[in-house]
């Protein structure tokens, strides 16, 4: 099996598209990721994969918390930026249980790192959750490489 194959069969499950941020001495940095999903009730976990060569790991490691915004059909151009894919935006950030957090997405969960495990060339981050906010709206969904929208 190559590379390319299992990226295409990888490709063929939709998913959300989320907006990781974090903050440490004063810089906030956001990274696009769609490798996230729920692990626990009981505590209230959730799992993000971030590419061993990403900067958004020396941010984790250091701050120990990070927020998971889902992003809404509207916000596209925010999954772009923070993929390096559109260039030297200026994006304001609120804050929430002191985090920095995206303005109008679906969903934004506060994590405080639950524990990380180095999985080959990914680190797996566990987040428990401590607290969480919820907006009416439709997601934004990627499938194929492409970015979509969920129509009823
Ligand atoms: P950089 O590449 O340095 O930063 C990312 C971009 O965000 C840069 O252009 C930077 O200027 C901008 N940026 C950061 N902070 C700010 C700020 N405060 N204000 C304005 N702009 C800012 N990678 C994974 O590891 N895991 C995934 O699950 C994953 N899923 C992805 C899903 C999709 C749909 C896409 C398009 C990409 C995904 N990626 C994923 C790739 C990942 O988003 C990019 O490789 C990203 O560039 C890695 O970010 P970085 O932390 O290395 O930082």
């Amino acid at each position: 099996m190559d590379d390319r194959m299992f990226r295409t069969a990888m490709g063929k499950f939709t998913t959300g598209v989320t907006v990781i941020a974090s903050e440490h001495n004063g810089e906030v940095h956001g990274m696009t990721a769609n490798a996230f999903m729920s692990v626990s009730l009981d505590p209230k976990l959730i799992l993000i994969s971030v590419g061993e060569n990403a900067k958004m790991n020396e941010i984790l490691q250091e701050a120990q918390k990070f927020t998971v915004n889902i992003l809404t059909e509207n916000q596209q151009e925010l999954s772009m930026i923070f993929a390096g894919q559109i260039k030297d935006r200026k994006v304001i950030f609120n804050t929430f249980e002191g985090m920095p957090v995206l303005e109008d997405a679906l969903v934004s969960l506060a994590c405080r790192v639950y524990d990380s495990y180095a999985a080959g060339d990914h680190i797996l981050y566990i987040g428990e959750v401590i607290n969480l906010s919820v907006q009416d709206g439709e997601p934004l969904t990627f499938y194929e490489g492409k970015y979509n929208q969920v129509t009823s």
